[in-house]
């Protein structure tokens, strides 16, 4: 018996094994969950779909939060396929790669709106359509970075999507509260992962982290997930609103990823 044994949740984000949306799905099947998955794209399904499968899964469905009609497909499938849900995990990012280099104040219009709507309304959007499908009991699990508090070179507006996706993880956790349906974000250390892998100079980032870490180390996706693991179960009952750092402890300390 695991702490999600009988528990049914969906996993938003995985492209490929580097995936921290992948380190949270390994850590939620060892502990007994029933998981679905999303997938954008062709190139995506064919890198998802055995992923998936060595996991036991039968839910891959397509999902682009970009399009509401979309997450709404989605979600219809996913109450054909299984009634209701427990938990769901959304581990979903996307910016320009011109938006994650240079000078923050050159961020056009087009790159901001794109940012925050793939990378902080798309919780918003689907909390809106999960909450109808989550007894009291329900969790929701988003990603987001330190970025969101300091000013990290070359995260830019990433940071800004990601403070509002903290904020929005506050307001969703006191409406969906009403519910007994609990809301969290997880503040992960960098990671190196197709993501990651748009912002400028990520390479000096991990090694900042690293040594301002006070584990001196960066931190894995498989610890992103068992920590994810543990605000998704009945273990962590008590908490929802928060953000809950998993970064080797790296946000109170005295390093600072804009130092040299
Ligand atoms: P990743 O590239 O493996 O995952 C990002 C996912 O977002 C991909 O599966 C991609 O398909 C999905 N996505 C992008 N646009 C989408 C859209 N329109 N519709 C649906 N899905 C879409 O990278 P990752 O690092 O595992 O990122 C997962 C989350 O973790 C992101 O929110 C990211 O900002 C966050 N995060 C990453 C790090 C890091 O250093 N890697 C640190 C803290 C937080």
């Amino acid at each position: 018996m695991g702490i999600l044994t009988g528990k049914k949740g969906l996993i938003l984000g995985v492209a490929n094994a580097k995936s921290i949306a992948w380190g949270v799905a390994q850590a939620c099947h060892e502990a007994g969950a029933e998981l679905g998955f999303s997938y954008v794209g062709d190139a995506l399904e064919k890198r998802v779909r055995p992923l998936a499968e060595s996991l036991n899964s039968t839910f891959i469905e397509p999902l682009d939060v970009s399009d509401d009609a979309q997450i709404d497909q989605f979600f219809d499938k996913v109450k054909e396929h299984w009634g209701e849900v427990d938990f769901v995990v959304h581990s979903i990012a996307f910016a320009n790669k011109d938006a994650l280099r240079g000078r923050f104040s050159d961020t056009t219009r087009d790159d901001f709106q794109l940012a925050l709507n793939i990378s902080a309304y798309s919780f918003v959007a689907v909390a809106n359509r999960a909450k109808g499908l989550m007894k009291p009991g329900g969790s929701l699990v988003t990603m987001s970075y330190l970025g969101s508090m300091r000013a990290v070179p070359n995260y830019s507006v990433m940071g800004v999507a990601k403070a509002a996706l903290e904020s929005a993880t506050r307001y969703l956790a006191a409406d969906l509260g009403e519910d007994g349906i609990r809301v969290n974000a997880i503040s992960a250390g960098p990671i190196r992962t197709l993501a990651a892998s748009a912002v400028g100079e990520f390479s000096r980032l991990m090694e900042k982290s690293a040594r301002g870490s006070m584990l001196n180390r960066n931190v894995t996706q498989r610890e992103v997930g068992n920590s994810t693991l543990y605000l998704l179960s009945d273990m962590a009952s008590g908490v929802s609103g928060e953000v809950h750092y998993v970064d080797a402890g790296f946000n109170v300390g005295a390093g600072d990823p804009g130092a040299s």
